[in-house]
């Protein structure tokens, strides 16, 4: 589809951008969709953030998401942040408004519950406890979507034990820390586990953890999508456990930008998938 001069514009500010597979994800949809519109990497360094969020506006973009290094830095450059984003602590996408203001949101969480509603039909969030790996960003967001969705008891791990208690103080619920040696017994009966480490990435040491106590019908769900089938999955599915990958939280968290700034609510389908996997 040819651009006209009504286009609409977003794009994703990172530092770097170029690994970024968010060009391609809306790139598909705005194919798909025949909108007259671009999505576009946009290479913002860090002393630069405040400025480039700002002349938003005036370049006529709809918004942007926001990604490394900006999500924290920009919650206070935003006219309005929403509920969710204020709890997690971070920005990810970001809406002009109609008058030339900043709105800052977070669809982390929203993307990885709707992520695990889709594929892991046999899990209701009240089953039992989940077990969360890591104390970072995405954990916020995991901690937070668990909360909200009643989950009973949440076990936090992470390498450095005081980041795990100072994200469950500042998310209220049900959520104990344990520490990052005991995980093969943190595991016990859990009926999810989600690693939102780097653990078990390219380039990242492997996910060192015996996963033989999990209840039988356990979900493991890894954040890692680099590679898609990590080493986790791969045990996890070894023992009988049902998997869930990464990328679909990826594809999901994407969906209320898009809809927000082109107007149509996308699809998370199977041949999206494959386009972001081929450009991965
Ligand atoms: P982050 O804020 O930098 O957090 C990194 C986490 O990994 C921390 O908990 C850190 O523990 C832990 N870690 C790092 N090295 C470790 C090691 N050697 N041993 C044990 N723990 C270690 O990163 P993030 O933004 O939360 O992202 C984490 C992962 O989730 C990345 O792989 C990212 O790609 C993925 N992610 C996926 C999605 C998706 O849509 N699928 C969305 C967001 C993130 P310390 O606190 O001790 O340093």
């Amino acid at each position: 589809m040819s651009l006209s001069g009504h286009a609409k514009l977003a794009g994703v500010m990172g530092w770097p951008i170029s690994h970024s597979l968010s060009p391609r994800l809306h790139g598909y949809w705005l194919r798909e969709h025949e909108i007259d519109g671009a999505y576009v990497p946009l290479p913002v360094a860090p002393n630069n953030l405040e400025h480039a969020l700002r002349a938003l506006p005036s370049l006529g973009f709809s918004g942007v998401n926001l990604t490394v290094p900006h999500k924290e830095s920009a919650l206070p450059i935003m006219d309005t942040v929403t509920d969710i984003a204020r709890r997690i602590g971070a920005v990810n996408t970001v809406f002009v408004t109609d008058d030339g203001k900043l709105t800052g949101t977070n669809t982390d969480a929203s993307g990885f519950m709707e992520n695990l509603r889709l594929n892991a039909l046999a899990w209701l969030p009240t089953d039992g406890a989940a077990v969360v790996l890591g104390a970072g960003g995405a954990a916020r967001a995991v901690v937070a979507a668990l909360i909200d969705a009643n989950v009973p008891e949440i076990r936090l791990l992470n390498r450095t034990f005081e980041k795990a208690v100072s994200l469950a103080e500042s998310l209220e619920g049900p959520t104990k820390v344990i520490d990052w040696a005991d995980r093969d017994e943190a595991l016990s009966d859990a009926v999810l586990l989600v690693n939102t480490t780097i653990l078990g990435m390219v380039n990242q040491p492997p996910l060192e953890i015996s996963l033989k106590l999990l209840s039988k019908t356990a979900i493991v769900n890894d954040l890692v999508y680099a590679p898609l089938e990590t080493e986790l999955l791969f045990e996890a599915r070894r023992l009988g456990r049902q998997t869930v990958d990464g990328l679909g939280m990826l594809l999901h968290q994407a969906v209320p930008g898009f809809e927000g700034w082109f107007g149509v609510r996308p699809d998370v389908s199977a041949e999206l998938r494959q386009s972001v996997l081929t450009s991965a």
